[in-house]
């Protein structure tokens, strides 16, 4: 008989709603949701067994409901992400199942990557930690083909830890289908979807950039072939999907790349509308033109700060200048942006932050992200903070969307939180921007997502 595979997206003891993309989690503050985009991709790998997807914060499930889900369902294997906002509520939640049910527990997750021994020496009840989420070893794993595995991190019988060597993977790589319709992807809500229903798509994982502050930079830039991504859109088109998300960390990486799959979208008479990351050194006219021609709309771009020295320190590889550029080169466009900054990397000042907020004003860009700087597990600045003695190695809880857990410089951290807070209002409370917003409403949906999203943010 196959083996039953649960993919699980673990409850939060409060209900609030948690998002997980494999690298980062965080809280959402603004009423969107999708599903971890980690999860997305192995249940193609998983296919061939009976499958099924709890996702407990889409659902709102409690820790009581979901545990009764799983053991009605009672899996030979689970397979849950987590993060760093949110490991310790769901592994006290897996201890509590895994005492239950006797099934393999397999754990998704970027933190893993960096600090397997810990988590596989604190946390016995873990069977394993998934190190490549691409990789069709994790079948083998779950067969029982085990000692050479290279995809997984796990505890030998005899007690001792088998941690697969980081090796260098194929530059490319394909990827079976999603089991997308297992996913409650009706339930998928953001202010930047223009159509509903809306998936998620990941083509690449990794990043070719290698910004100090960012996990994801650590590791290595891997794609799929167009064609591979084509076969996951037509079905996604069958099951009367209508706009995609892409979930990789800079979709715009490859510009060769990005127009080859906007012309294989417009052949194969793909009409999605999406939206994507993009990377401020990587979009030019040519590109955009090709991206917009095959329905895309928005654009999310690190723009991370407004002063130049911080941008340097943090090797992010631009130039406010050039920002400003691509920008109105989106605009010119048709884009609507979306401005990521990071508001409190250790060597701010005031001076700084409230510089980065003149500048979210200045882009005239249509939604803005302000993120409490984080350790991240496996950033360059996590390691130069523990140096500094600026955060202990014990810190492994944080939340962008939270208050923070470290300051540097001249700032405490009450400080950095209330010019998050001050960003936040200066931007979305502009009664020019409201009134931008409203106008370019396209229908009684877009409109009744932002009012939800306004509830969510200024009055939680
Ligand atoms: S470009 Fe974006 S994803 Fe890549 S390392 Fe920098 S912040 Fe991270």
């Amino acid at each position: 008989m196959k083996p039953k595979i649960l993919l699980l997206h673990v409850p939060h003891r409060t209900r609030k709603i948690y998002l997980h993309d494999y690298y980062t989690s965080y809280s959402s503050k603004a009423y969107y949701y999708w599903s971890p985009a980690d999860l997305i991709l192995i249940s193609g790998l998983v296919r061939d067994f009976e499958v099924k997807v709890i996702d407990a914060i889409a659902e709102r499930l409690s820790f009581a409901e979901c545990e009764a889900r799983i053991l009605s369902f009672s899996p030979d294997v689970i397979i849950f992400t987590t993060g760093t906002a949110t490991w310790d509520n769901d592994l006290l939640f897996l201890q509590r199942i895994k005492a239950k049910l006797n099934c393999l527990l397999l754990g998704s997750s970027a933190i893993f990557i960096f600090e397997p021994v810990y988590f596989l020496e604190n946390f016995p009840f873990l069977d394993g930690l998934i190190l490549d989420i691409t990789s069709p070893e994790i079948i083998d794993f779950i067969t029982g083909s085990r000692d050479d595995n290279r995809a997984i991190a796990f505890r030998r019988q005899d007690g001792s830890l088998r941690l697969p060597r980081r090796e260098e993977k194929e530059k490319v790589f394909t990827l079976p289908v999603p089991l997308h319709d297992l996913f409650p992807y009706h339930l998928n809500r953001s202010p930047l979807a223009r159509r509903k229903p809306f998936a998620l798509v990941v083509t690449s994982v990794g990043c070719p950039y290698s910004c100090r502050f960012c996990v994801v930079g650590s590791l290595k830039y891997r794609y799929r072939p167009v064609e591979n991504i084509i076969e996951e859109l037509q079905y996604l088109q069958k099951l009367g999907v209508k706009e995609i998300m892409f979930n990789d960390p800079t979709f715009t990486a490859s510009r060769k790349r990005i127009i080859a799959l906007c012309q294989a979208m417009k052949a194969k008479g793909l009409n999605f509308t999406w939206v994507a990351n993009a990377h401020v050194a990587t979009l030019n006219e040519k590109m955009l033109k090709y991206m917009k021609a095959s329905g895309g709309h928005t654009l999310m771009i690190g723009v991370e700060s407004a002063n130049q020295t911080i941008l340097d320190r943090y090797a992010k590889g631009i130039s406010v200048e050039k920002t400003k550029q691509v920008f109105r080169l989106c605009q010119k466009y048709g884009f609507r942006t979306l401005a990521y900054f990071i508001i409190g990397l250790p060597g701010e000042t005031r001076e700084t932050i409230l510089e980065t907020i003149r500048l979210s004003l200045e882009l005239d860009c249509d939604f803005a992200s302000f993120a409490i700087a984080t350790p991240d597990i496996g950033s360059a600045m996590r390691e130069e903070a523990i140096k500094q003695g600026l955060l202990s190695p014990e810190t492994r809880i944080f939340d962008s969307t939270a208050f923070p857990v470290f300051a540097g410089g001249n700032l405490s951290k009450e400080e950095i939180w209330r010019l998050r807070q001050q960003a936040i209002r200066k931007f979305y409370l502009r009664p020019s921007y409201i009134f931008k917003r409203l106008t370019r409403m396209r229908s009684w949906q877009e409109l009744k997502v932002h009012l939800e999203q306004a509830q969510a943010m200024f009055f939680p």
